[in-house]
């Protein structure tokens, strides 16, 4: 017989409730055993709709983070809260995950956790931080507790933890200044295997005492390049473990085995998990569905040894499409021949990253609707896969058909396949990337067509989203706001904003994008190929949810999306208004995307429809235009050898969306981070004319770059820390253009915020722009001084020199 398991649930709950419950807790609004009850009613209704498999996760459920529930479970709980602990366990954990516990007041706050995408989802964890004086004690309180409670519950309970090398290797090295970043990532974190493994050995032996039968120990950084102290470090780490009499499944997800294959399928443990659903690499050619067993399976199964078994993640547990059931049984039948009992079935990765029922989406567009699958409905068809191989596939005859059924529909379906589109992207040439001239040569010509001073000022697209803005969007869609009425409100916000930035005295303007929820779903909701769900949340950290767009068909811009505001907007001022967009990369990182046909492929559908956007917005007069890429660092693969692919595609399908304009017409970008170390070139060449970046926090780390590569555009790296309430002066903002100019060329530089400001309140983001305009003030005198000292002919030169 074959026995099926789930690996990790979503615990926000069908309705959010513990994202509600969490936030009545830190708001004084409930206390500790609210909150506590709210959990544990969700754990007993998730371990309920896991009955349909053997096995259900336990120990996954977190009350904001499953990486920081194992720090503490390991007794590393950084200095700052170890050292002036509250009474309270619980506030302790707050206080690492967000600062601080209960109440907006509280005198006990200290430096959250950092925050840090887990693999390449778009889920963040609590980086574990580790130093020299670093120790573990075991504290199994909490997954013992849930694991007496799921057995309580009549639970076949398999307990789940992170391995000890995932969290080692996810794990940043503070304090010790000295060490290059090579050794903090490596030799350091190491070092304290041994002390961590002592842990692990106890935690095991505690729970085998507890009576579980099965722990399920994840080691996803098995699919990365691993250096080889790391991968000999498994070797060492996991013969240790096996002392403990753990029967071990050790799981791997995300991506294949590769390098790491034969070290892995060694391991001392008793069953291996490995993701064979999701085949994405980054390759602009290939659907991200897998058709069958990949290669990889195939010498796994060689040289599996005979008694451990196999559990195969064959249903996508991160995607929201249906399986391919009559398919997935075609190549899964002879595996089960010839595996027999070792053979187990999940979906590929914890089911996290997933809405939690499809059911409760009541309006939900019926034609696309039955082609979905939440994670309740991904358990269903691995039950469904698991009675097919044990007893035959006419057991399931009815459910094949209707599968089938329900797989035509979308292949077919003439919503999915748009003729025009696919005839629009089969034309695409490389001269739709192109600008008509370089970088330079545009330059010129901007420079006579819009007459900015040294040192341009601009923000970044957004203007606080007060409680009045959302509120009339919110009445616009329930139908109490007519359209006539809500376009009056928010061309009174435009108004509004156009007049702060005048009297600020900004040189480019925004309109404000008071009309946007989010920056994607304005897009997504415009575009046709785009659903949204009413309850498809997804958490992203802590309390915090997302609601992913899902691409389900080709994609195509009828009307335009944003012209009439921004239009409106620049009616209002002699300066000029940027036109704002989101990108093509971001608006497919931020989505569920169709597995049906190479990521590639609809990034650069995606890439069309905005160009179309650009394009009318160019033909109205608009002549600066900003293509948010917020997420483009956000896609890359795994593995480093498989950048070039998807930066290949990524940046060729944000040339497309906006190359097309006329040399006059500048193009903006934006991105919300400053690590560009390992891509900088494929950022120099998206070739956007002046590119606005978050570095203000990091105090301008981004500069490091510029020291072995020149940029060649302009460049305004941000000198507002937007995430913040305080207001930086006006010395800060100069010290770090002053910083800036020491790498990049003044000519080239802007002075801008790190980002949009749409979660910033107007008292204080006001004075920060004054500050910041005072700041550029200051900056052009001071180079008129040396202008005028050096001769204008010295200057001209060094820009030509940086130009070329
Ligand atoms: N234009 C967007 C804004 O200003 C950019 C947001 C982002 O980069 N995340 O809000
Ligand atoms: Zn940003």
């Amino acid at each position: 017989m074959i026995t099926t398991h789930n690996l990790g649930f979503p615990r926000i709950g069908k309705k959010r409730e513990l994202k509600f419950a969490l936030e009545d807790y830190w708001h004084g609004r409930a206390g500790e055993e609210k909150l506590q009850a709210t959990a544990a009613g969700l754990r007993k209704q998730h371990w309920q709709t896991q009955a349909c498999v053997d096995y259900a996760a336990v120990g996954d459920f977190s009350l904001y983070d499953q990486v920081l529930d194992m720090s503490f479970t390991l007794g590393n709980i950084p200095a700052r809260v170890r050292e002036k602990p509250l009474a309270n366990e619980l506030d302790n954990y707050f206080r690492v995950a967000r600062g601080r516990s209960v109440g907006a007041s509280d005198c006990e706050c200290v430096q959250a956790g950092e925050m840090t995408k887990w693999f390449d989802t778009n889920y963040h964890y609590i980086v574990p931080e580790f130093d020299s004086s670093t120790e573990f004690n075991l504290n199994p309180t909490r997954l013992l507790q849930q694991f007496a409670e799921a057995k309580a519950a009549g639970v076949n309970a398999k307990p789940v933890i992170i391995g000890p090398l995932t969290y080692l290797a996810l794990g940043v090295w503070k304090s010790d200044g000295c060490k290059s970043d090579v050794e903090k990532n490596t030799l350091n974190k190491l070092d304290l295997l041994p002390r961590l493994l002592a842990v692990y050995r106890e935690l095991l032996q505690e729970l085998v005492a507890a009576g579980a039968d099965w722990v399920q120990i994840d080691e996803p950084i098995l699919v990365t390049e691993l250096a080889q102290e790391w991968q000999q470090a498994f070797g060492i780490a996991y013969h240790q473990l096996k002392a403990t009499g753990a029967k071990l499944l050790l799981a791997t997800y995300f991506g294949e085995l590769r390098e790491n294959l034969q070290l892995t399928v060694e391991l001392p443990v008793q069953g291996l998990h490995l993701d064979v659903s999701n085949r994405d690499t980054g390759s602009a050619e290939q659907a991200t569905i897998a058709s069958g067993p990949s290669d990889e399976l195939i010498r796994v199964l060689d040289r599996l040894p005979a008694h451990k078994i196999l559990s195969l993640g064959v249903v996508d547990g991160r995607n929201i499409w249906r399986n391919d059931l009559t398919k997935t049984l075609d190549w899964l039948e002879p595996v089960a021949e010839k595996l027999g009992d070792r053979l187990w079935l999940a979906p590929s990765c914890s089911l996290l990253h997933l809405p939690v029922d499809l059911a409760q989406e009541q309006h939900l567009d019926a034609e696309i609707k039955p082609w979905l699958a939440f994670a309740t409905q991904k358990l269903s068809e691995v039950a469904l896969l698991a009675k097919a191989l044990n007893h035959g596939r006419e057991s399931i005859n009815a459910e094949l058909e209707k599968n089938r059924v329900v797989l035509q529909a979308r292949k077919h379906s003439p919503r999915v396949n748009r003729p025009s589109v696919k005839a629009a992207l089969s034309q695409l040439t490389p001269a739709y990337g192109e600008r008509k001239s370089p970088y330079s040569v545009r330059a010129l010509v901007q420079r006579t067509r819009f007459r900015l001073p040294n040192f341009p000022t601009t923000t970044i697209g957004s203007f606080p989203q007060t409680g009045d803005i959302r509120a009339a969007r919110r009445k616009f869609r329930n139908g109490e706001l007519t359209e006539l009425a809500y376009r009056d409100f928010i061309q009174q916000q435009i108004r509004e904003s156009i007049t702060q930035q005048e009297k600020l005295d900004l040189d480019v303007l925004v309109h404000g994008e008071a009309e946007r929820n989010d920056m994607v779903e304005y897009f997504g909701e415009q575009l046709e190929g785009f659903i949204f769900s009413a309850l498809g949340w997804v958490q992203s950290y802590g309390s915090r949810c997302v609601k992913p767009p899902i691409i389900y068909g080709d994609i195509d811009r009828q009307d335009a999306m944003t012209l009439s505001w921004i239009a409106y907007a620049q009616t209002l001022t002699e300066r000029p208004v940027k036109g704002m967009l989101t990108g093509p990369v971001t608006i497919l990182n931020w989505s569920f995307v169709r597995n049906d046909q190479a990521r590639a492929t609809t990034a650069k559908q995606i890439a069309l429809a905005i160009r179309k956007e650009v394009l009318d917005l160019e033909k109205t007069g608009v002549a600066i235009i900003q293509i948010d890429e917020a997420a483009l660092r956000e896609g890359l693969p795994l593995r480093k050898s498989e950048w070039n692919n998807y930066l290949n595609w990524a940046i060729e399908s944000f040339r497309i969306a906006a190359n097309g304009v006329a040399d006059s017409t500048q193009i903006h970008t934006h991105m919300c981070y400053s690590d560009f170390n390992d891509i900088i070139e494929a950022i120099a060449h998206m070739d956007a004319d002046v590119i606005t970046i978050e570095t203000s926090r990091s105090n301008m780390k981004l500069l490091d770059v510029f020291e072995k590569f020149s940029y060649p555009n302009e460049i305004g790296p941000g000198v507002y820390d937007i995430h913040s309430p305080n207001i930086p002066t006006e010395e800060a903002i100069v010290a770090l253009m002053e910083k800036a100019a020491l790498h990049i060329p003044s000519e080239r530089l802007w002075v801008n915020p790190d980002c949009g400001l749409k979660t910033r309140q107007w008292q204080e983001v006001l004075p920060a722009l004054r500050n910041m305009v005072s700041a550029a003030k200051q900056l052009r005198s001071a180079k008129q001084l040396i202008t005028e000292q050096l001769g204008p002919e010295k200057l001209l030169d060094k820009t030509a020199t940086a130009e070329a």
